[in-house]
């Protein structure tokens, strides 16, 4: 039954995108003008339940909620406490989301209740001007509210950081120490080229060799082999006793060791997060009420899984690699 693609590699790790929609507008993540799906296109929560749970019955462990903002998503909380059965059957290792924490505060204890034990918060800055300037119209005292919630509802936090040139570089040692300081690791992202923005990427891209080589003028940092199923490596800064991850898509890819699919709202299967080629689940899904046919659609995608993706930020291609933002697939 297990989902094993052309270079041997089994899929385990199923992101679920339930929203394209987001209540910020991050300048490197999308353009300010955006133009989302309409709501009829949007599998129902239900539908996206029994996709998720032919997944699990193909041999997904660890599944994370996404977006857009997924707790923007109306009676997300729904889907969760349906999803968390498999975490009580054993079927699923682990049930997780990645949030912008703009409502967590709303939704950390249920979350917890529902099984949830861990969650990521993309945080890029501590600055609450800068905060505004970078989400366009995020509020970093709710985010605060809703860190401080999901570690009251004994959530464990890990912080993301886009790593952006001139904006939160410098800013980076000090987040270090607040979030060890907390209790919370920390992973810095390369920004990737997906969709079309206002900025200019070039601008924007730091590559975290750069960055490492700079924090290391702060802070001890050791390669650790700590593993979360993602593709952060991590470091332990001995300074702080906390672990920092990297995430390097531009300058280190971590294509060989890929465990993960990405599945959008409206049902459609990414295989790689940088390439365009994608797989229709929303038709086999409701063409019957069995999982035969989605079942057979999703052996067809996995089977043409690419060895990886090919994102390039220079001067001289301006267009993104590819069309999509990182919010139809999410994080
Ligand atoms: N709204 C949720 C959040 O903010 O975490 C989930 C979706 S968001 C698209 C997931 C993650 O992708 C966030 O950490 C965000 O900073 C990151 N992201 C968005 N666009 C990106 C890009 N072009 N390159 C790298 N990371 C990006």
């Amino acid at each position: 039954m297990n989902m094993i693609d052309p270079f041997g590699r089994t899929i385990t790790y199923l992101r679920v995108s339930v929203t394209d929609r987001c209540d910020f507008r991050c300048t490197y993540c999308m353009a300010e003008d955006m133009t989302f799906l309409p709501k009829r296109d949007l599998l129902s929560l239900e539908e996206l339940d029994r996709l998720s749970t032919v997944f699990i019955e193909k041999g997904v462990r660890k599944l994370r909620l996404t977006g857009g903002e997924p707790l923007v998503r109306k009676n997300i909380m729904h889907l969760v406490r349906q999803l968390s059965r498999h975490l009580e059957s054993g079927a699923l290792e682990e049930l997780t989301l990645t949030t912008n924490g703009s409502q967590l505060s709303r939704f950390a204890a249920e979350l917890a209740d529902c099984g949830v034990k861990r969650i990521n918060v993309s945080l890029d800055t501590l600055d609450a001007g800068k905060f505004r300037q970078i989400t366009r119209w995020g509020n970093l005292g709710k985010v605060m509210e809703g860190i401080d919630a999901a570690q009251a509802a004994g959530l464990k936090v890990k912080l993301n950081a886009v790593a952006l040139r001139d904006f939160n570089d410098a800013e980076i040692p000090e987040m270090l120490r607040w979030a060890h300081g907390r209790g919370m690791d920390l992973t810095v992202i390369e920004t990737m080229p997906m969709g079309e923005i206002d900025a200019d990427r070039t601008d924007q891209y730091l590559p975290l060799s750069l960055l490492r080589a700079s924090l290391e003028r702060h802070f001890t940092l050791t390669d650790i082999p700590y593993k979360t199923g993602g593709p952060a490596r991590y470091v332990q800064v001995a300074e702080t006793g906390g672990r920092l991850g990297f995430i390097t898509p531009m300058t280190h890819n971590f294509c060989e060791s890929c465990n993960r699919v990405r599945l959008t709202c409206t049902g459609t299967l990414y295989m790689c997060l940088g390439q365009e080629d994608a797989a229709d689940l929303r038709a086999p899904l409701r063409a019957s009420e069995g999982n035969e046919l989605v079942g057979e659609a999703i052996d067809e995608a996995i089977g043409r899984k690419p060895k990886g993706h090919d994102f390039i930020i220079d001067r001289r291609t301006s267009r993104p690699s590819v069309s999509r933002h990182m919010s139809v697939t999410g994080g």
